[in-house]
């Protein structure tokens, strides 16, 4: 608790197992006795499934500077061993009601003297002789003590204790029905049964009418506790009244002295009251009295079937809720015709946190670990919603900073919410003292809604969360797959560099024979497949050894450079190749050109050679560089393979240098059964044409070598 010791005023701290009949009992003497003393009353239930004792309560104790401690019996040894350690920890005056701690202050019921008014009214008034009983729980002392003052008193009169009558209900009302009717099936020879509580006592009445007989004529039935549903069975439980009010004024009283540091009685007992009802005594046989006793109890029915009607219906209002917000809408409408004062209800921003966890305000001191954070859901007081901070606040805080004067009023308890052991938030609740509890209604049915509402927020989060990681896995690949994009057209392109190299020509720069014979076989293929026309130009240059001899091989060079620029720039169409065959000798590869178009091509290329005119004194044929050239086409399927085209390109360029050089020999490659039928006529040309030479020829004087004959360029 964020509250200093100075601030408000110190509360007593009621710690139970849970906020019902039996609690309610306790708490109106308590607030009786501390009310006119301004002292404000905190109760807090423990958490029956969570092994700890609530981090709220811990931090109350430690932080919220308590007066004092009212402690009840634990459903959990853990709880009760937890608050014990802690109580002595701190140094807190505390009383413990319903327990028999030696050492500790204590208040409890007057059992046996109670158990004593029972038996002298069955045996004594009642005349009972067979006593059958229902016990209770073993290991509880109250109910030890009851069992063994019915044998005593029993002996006390010289009845026999008949052990066959005794049986387990182990104060578990479905229980102690079973063990009832097997009871009853084997024996009817009981006038009595007496029960460890009073539900058990409501089946065993309903068990003996089953079997046939009488209560209270043929067997008197009792009780203990005196709870309402006692009051509302025909003929009424008889019970012990425990007193609860007065053991809880007793209670505050003994702890006001202990704060007070005043001398007080280590273990009280508490009086207890016998209330005797038509279960152990024949119905009043006055009539008017009979009525009136009907009508008292018609009218407690009616007032509870109704507050059942409104209880149920909050319920299923609860459970329709489509949103936290609802909550408090819900409440309202329902909670005035309920009691309902003031209601907190706070949610914890964490529900996936365990609840079972060691809180840090537990025993042994504070722990290391950042507070787990609420945050309001609803805020209901005098017949309004208030708003809603947004603000969090330390989930061990009952309430943010400024609603602290809250905890000033007379009463308020607080319940933890979780389901199995999912630590959900707190409820903090005002109720009429005379209305019918609800607290325990409301602690499950809004540990549901807050179960499923914060589950789908949770849920929803990790949602968010799994999206944000797909996403940002979507973008680390992506980048992934672009560098790796990049890398692949980063090598492809040293690839195409390496390629082209490989392809090209070193000294020209155009293809080379390499690229020659892929092409060459690319188009061929085509060609076949299509029937299209391919054209083979082979370009030799003339007298080139003398023109070596005469201007130099550098100078060679040039000139095989400026023949191939000429050759490149007249093959124009874009699947046209001019390369470097090797040496001196040239190809133009043409798909898809007959003789015509080839022709076209190749006397641009010699156009442009004459315009580039490069002087060559040492030829006999012309004053400039000439080539000589020798043109086969053919229609693919008339022709077996690449090598015949080139065959016959080369044969006609042998034409044409003995024809005299620069020139152009064209021939066609004749179908396959022309060439079969007359090998003499395959290779050469019924269509030659040699065209004649240009202005500058002079006379060949030497004999051509064949390009396609040699196996390696010249
Ligand atoms: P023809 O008219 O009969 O073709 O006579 P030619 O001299 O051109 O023929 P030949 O085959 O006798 O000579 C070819 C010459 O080409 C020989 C060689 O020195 C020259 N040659 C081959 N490759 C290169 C080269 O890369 N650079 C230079 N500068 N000359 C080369
Ligand atoms: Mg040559
Ligand atoms: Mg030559």
């Amino acid at each position: 608790m964020g509250r200093s010791a100075t601030v408000g005023r110190r509360p007593v701290v009621a710690v139970m197992t849970a906020f019902d009949t039996y609690q309610i009992g306790l708490v109106r003497g308590v607030v009786g006795v501390l009310s006119p003393r301004r002292i404000p009353l905190i109760v807090l239930t423990l958490d029956p499934q969570v092994d700890h004792l609530p981090s709220s309560l811990c931090c109350l104790l430690r932080h919220g500077a308590p007066q004092g401690v009212l402690a009840t019996d634990y459903t959990r040894p853990e709880h009760g061993e937890e608050l014990r350690g802690l109580l002595t920890e701190l140094d807190l005056p505390a009383v413990h009601i319903a327990a028999n701690d030696p050492g500790a202050t204590c208040v409890r019921a007057d059992n046996v003297d109670a158990m004593t008014m029972v038996m002298r009214h069955l045996l004594d008034e009642c005349g009972v002789r067979r006593p059958a009983m229902i016990r209770g729980l073993a290991h509880v002392v109250d109910h030890a003590e009851r069992e063994r003052v019915l044998r005593s008193e029993l002996a006390a009169r010289g009845l026999p204790v008949d052990e066959g009558l005794f049986v387990d209900g182990q104060a578990r009302h479905d229980i102690a029905a079973k063990a009832i009717r097997d009871l009853l099936r084997r024996r009817t020879d009981l006038d009595a049964v007496v029960a460890t509580d009073d539900s058990a006592a409501i089946v065993a009445m309903e068990a003996v009418t089953e079997r046939g007989l009488r209560v209270p004529e043929d067997v008197v039935v009792t009780g203990f506790d005196n709870y309402p549903t006692g009051a509302l069975t025909w003929p009424g439980v008889t019970t012990v009244d425990q007193n609860l009010e007065e053991q809880g004024r007793t209670a505050a009283r003994l702890l006001l002295a202990r704060i007070a540091g005043e001398a007080a009685d280590e273990h009280v007992l508490v009086p207890c009251t016998l209330v005797v009802r038509g279960s152990t005594r024949p119905v009043d046989p006055d009539r008017t009295g009979r009525a009136m006793a009907a009508r008292a109890m018609a009218a407690a029915a009616r007032t509870r079937a109704v507050h059942q009607d409104v209880q149920l219906s909050m319920s299923r209002a609860l459970l329709a809720c489509r949103g936290l917000s609802e909550i408090g809408d819900v409440l309202l409408s329902f909670g005035t015709r309920l009691g309902l004062r003031r209601c907190f209800l706070a949610a914890s921003t964490e529900p996936s946190a365990h609840a079972a966890t060691t809180p840090d305000c537990a025993v042994g001191g504070e722990g290391a670990g950042p507070h787990p954070l609420s945050r309001l859901v609803t805020v209901l007081r005098d017949d309004a919603l208030l708003p809603v901070p947004e603000a969090t606040f330390s989930s061990h805080e009952l309430l943010p900073e400024h609603l602290h004067e809250e905890l000033d009023g007379d009463l308020l308890v607080c319940q933890p919410l979780s389901l199995v052991d999912r630590n959900l938030g707190h409820l903090l609740l005002e109720q009429a003292m005379d209305a019918v509890p609800i607290a325990e209604g409301l602690r499950t049915d809004l540990s549901r809604v807050l179960s499923y509402f914060l589950g789908r927020q949770e849920l929803q989060a990790h949602a968010e969360t799994l999206e944000r990681l797909v996403a940002e896995r979507q973008a680390r690949l992506r980048s992934e797959v672009e560098t790796r994009q990049r890398t692949e057209e980063e090598l492809q392109r040293a690839n195409d560099a390496l390629e082209q190299l490989v392809l090209a020509d070193g000294l020209t720069q155009i293809a080379n024979r390499v690229a020659f014979q892929r092409m060459m076989g690319r188009h061929w293929r085509a060609m076949r497949r299509e029937g299209t026309e391919l054209a083979l130009a082979m370009i030799d240059v003339d007298h080139f050894k003398a023109f070596n001899d005469r201007y130099g091989h550098l100078t060679g060079d040039d000139a095989l450079k400026t023949v191939a620029r000429c050759l490149a720039e007249a093959a124009r169409r874009p699947h046209d190749l001019a390369c470097r065959y090797g040496g001196e000798e040239f190809v133009l590869l043409l798909p898809g050109s007959g003789t015509e178009a080839a022709t076209i091509v190749v006397e641009r290329f010699r156009t442009a050679l004459g315009k580039a005119a490069i002087p060559h004194d040492a030829s006999p044929t012309a004053p400039v560089v000439t080539v000589s050239v020798g043109i086969a086409v053919t229609r693919g399927r008339e022709t077996d393979q690449p090598e015949d085209l080139l065959k016959a390109a080369d044969e006609a360029l042998y034409r044409a240098k003995s024809a005299g050089r620069d020139r152009v020999v064209q021939v066609t490659v004749p179908p396959l059964a022309a060439a079969g039928s007359d090998p003499a006529a395959a290779g050469s040309d019924p269509a030659a044409s040699v065209p004649a030479p240009r202005p500058w020829s002079r006379r060949s004087g030497s004999s051509p070598t064949s390009a396609a004959s040699r196996s390696a360029p010249g």
